[in-house]
């Protein structure tokens, strides 16, 4: 097997103290994927793990003087690599003429000239028309736009089951997170994934009345269930729903930076 460390300068210095770790691998097509090298004392042995939201290789070493090996076995590992994203769904790049889920339904995305405000159009499938001098820009002002759909949705979510709890919130943040679709913290500042609002209505108010439930209870107890359920009683549907097809809300355009 033809894998082999592809030649990049490593952006992070400080991740490289003793010797430049590889940051990315060739697989046997020739595609390139991104290899990160994490070093964690409490690992037992080297491991290898996809992350799947991020398309990339991850390689746990247990000790700084482990890594170059843990990079190695990465590399050895290509086929397992190439196998693993070959079950992941198809990636859909943030592109005119692409078909997206909104809420669940199919948009194409479409570029105009200009820079009048995004908009949707109705139609079959329905069209999100964004103003672009370029795909490169066009990419960037498409995921704002479904970034601030996103925001509008859970705001408004929030607020029904902030109501329906008598709990009082802070802010409502949305992020690109790769490992919770939401989050709480005690000041009452939630977190979300902009990506939620790809997902059919049901689920992104699922997630709202889950972080919502939070702000009675910091914890998973059967008394924070009991909130969830008052507030979206097919809970067990959307966390059903997510586990199945969560991938495919990461498969679309491009990750934020790590
Ligand atoms: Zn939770």
């Amino acid at each position: 097997m033809a894998a082999r460390a592809a030649k990049s300068p490593p952006k992070r210095p400080a991740a490289a103290k003793t010797q430049a770790l590889p940051e990315s691998i060739e697989l046997i097509d020739g595609r390139i994927v991104p290899l990160r090298v994490i070093v964690n004392p409490r690992a037992r042995h080297i491991s290898l793990r996809l992350d799947s939201a991020r398309r990339e290789a991850v390689a746990v070493s247990p000790s700084a003087r482990l890594a170059p090996k843990a990079a190695a076995f990465a590399i050895d590992r290509a086929g397992w690599i190439q196998a693993h994203l070959a079950r992941l769904p198809i990636a859909i790049p943030l592109t005119p003429g692409a078909i997206i889920p909104l809420r669940g339904q199919p948009h194409r995305l479409v570029m105009t000239k200009g820079r009048a405000p995004a908009r949707i159009e109705p139609g079959s499938p329905a069209q999100i028309i964004v103003g672009a001098p370029d795909a490169e820009a066009f990419a960037g002002r498409v995921r704002r736009f479904l970034a601030a759909e996103a925001k509008r949705d859970l705001t408004r979510a929030v607020a029904v089951h902030a109501k329906a709890l008598q709990v009082a919130w802070k802010s409502i943040t949305v992020k690109d997170t790769t490992s919770r679709w939401g989050s709480c913290n005690s000041d009452g500042a939630l977190c979300f994934s902009w990506r939620v609002v790809l997902a059919p209505p049901a689920i992104l108010d699922y997630l709202a009345a889950h972080e919502t439930a939070h702000l009675r209870e910091l914890n998973h107890s059967k008394r924070f269930w009991n909130h969830v359920a008052r507030c979206a009683p097919e809970f067990e549907k959307a966390e059903a729903w997510l586990r199945k097809h969560g991938a495919s809300l990461h498969a679309v355009g491009p990750k934020a930076a790590a």
